[in-house]
């Protein structure tokens, strides 16, 4: 938790890097901007824009694209069927260097109507509501870093890119292509996911997803007349599920989740079909092929059950390279101005960083907001910690 505003700076008080504001006037700036940050974040998420519907998340996205265009950003929107529309934002910068990419999403987990039934608003040091946390502080936080270093600088000092998704919590599907190509041509890519805990981490790994579904067909009968004839795939399935949960290695950080079952039609049938959807956690990219091949290899214990298996790894893990580390190394350098000993986290949650730094590009994630719910009805953020991530953020896009 952050001190009171005059135990923040106790290192001596130097100009921050290519400007010539000092770390003091930056904190108080953001201090001073405390309760225009709150009211954007409030904005941001009055309006819902859950990951399947795209009319509404078409509605924040063109409401975004507004708001970084009224900064000076060149505003574009990548027009996508099922989702909605990604949001890419291109800012010039005075010096000639590679933009730095900030990423992030605007879609939510949550159905439209929890502003109804969630806890919303201001309760002491807390602001709640839906996507609060992942991840409308932290688009909030590049309006507000943005708005920041312009003034600081008259202008940005380097190219920015915000790159805004509208699929991240159901796969990135339509928007991995562009994350990436994106990345590909950026120094350096800050994601603005929620911070690890209520300490603030950033987050230098995270571990790789996969999802898979396992389909069990087996022989349909009578419960009653024909007992011995059918071969029922719910107990098959109960059996692989058993199996599956021998390929749990939690030491080496791989886990295996059979999150959901289906199966059956009536009690007085011997199921014809059941079905379990699996979450995989891996930790290291090497564990990928070997989890894959366990899984597609299951072999079924009835001999008259078939087992089909579908999915795959969708996000491999994001390892701490080298450049993840001189990226932390930098923001604790930003942080230690403040006398803020920001630490690291590695957390099993997959995020686009994954994408990222899986193709080598410099990746620091978690540099969002700061709260704890993420994806709960208690979803909220610590509001006295904005100014500090702002300035974080700031300092970041100078530097990465
Ligand atoms: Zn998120």
């Amino acid at each position: 938790m952050p001190g009171k505003k005059t135990d923040r700076l106790k290192k001596k008080d130097t100009k921050s890097a290519a400007s010539n504001v000092t770390w003091s006037d930056r904190l108080h700036y953001f201090e001073a901007k405390q309760e225009e940050m709150v009211r954007t974040i409030r904005e941001l998420v009055e309006i819902e824009s859950p990951s399947d519907s795209k009319p509404a998340a078409d509605r924040i996205g063109t409401f975004l694209a507004e708001k970084f265009a009224a900064l000076g950003g060149d505003s574009k929107l990548h027009h996508v069927q099922d989702f909605g529309d990604h949001l890419q934002v291109d800012f010039s910068g005075r010096a000639n260097s590679k933009p730095v990419l900030l990423l992030g999403h605007f879609d939510t987990v949550y159905p439209m109507g929890m502003l109804e039934t969630m806890l919303c608003g201001i309760a002491g040091d807390r602001l709640h509501g839906p996507g609060v946390l992942d991840m409308k502080s932290g688009i909030a936080l590049m309006l507000h870093a943005i708005e920041a270093l312009q003034t600081w600088h008259h202008g940005l000092p380097r190219p920015v890119t915000v790159f805004l998704v509208s699929d991240e919590e159901v796969g990135s599907t339509s928007s991995r292509k562009i994350t990436e190509a994106l990345a590909k041509e950026s120094a350096a890519v800050l994601v603005l996911e929620p911070a690890a805990g209520l300490r603030g981490a950033v987050k230098t790994a995270r571990k790789g997803v996969g999802e898979y579904t396992l389909k069990v067909k087996g022989v349909a009968a009578h419960a009653g007349l024909d007992p011995g004839k059918g071969h029922s795939a719910i107990i098959e399935l109960a059996r692989q599920i058993l199996a599956m949960s021998k390929l749990n290695d939690l030491r080496r950080g791989l886990s295996v989740n059979p999150g959901v079952i289906q199966g059956g039609t009536r009690t007085n049938v011997i199921a014809a079909e059941a079905s379990v959807d699996i979450d995989v956690r891996i930790k290291s990219a090497k564990q990928a092929a070997g989890i894959d091949r366990k899984l597609r290899s299951l072999k079924p214990f009835d001999k008259h059950c078939k087992l089909e298996v579908a999915g795959a790894i969708n996000r491999l893990p994001m390892e701490r390279t080298a450049g993840v580390a001189a990226l932390y190394e930098k923001a604790q350098e930003i942080a230690n101005h403040l006398d803020w000993k920001l630490q690291e986290a590695a957390v099993g949650g997959g995020s686009d960083g994954n994408f990222t730094a899986g193709m080598g590009i410099p990746t620091l994630d978690g540099l969002g907001g700061v709260g704890e719910g993420a994806h709960a009805v208690h979803e909220f953020i610590v509001i006295p910690e904005l100014p500090r991530r702002a300035l974080l953020l700031a300092g970041m896009i100078e530097s990465a």
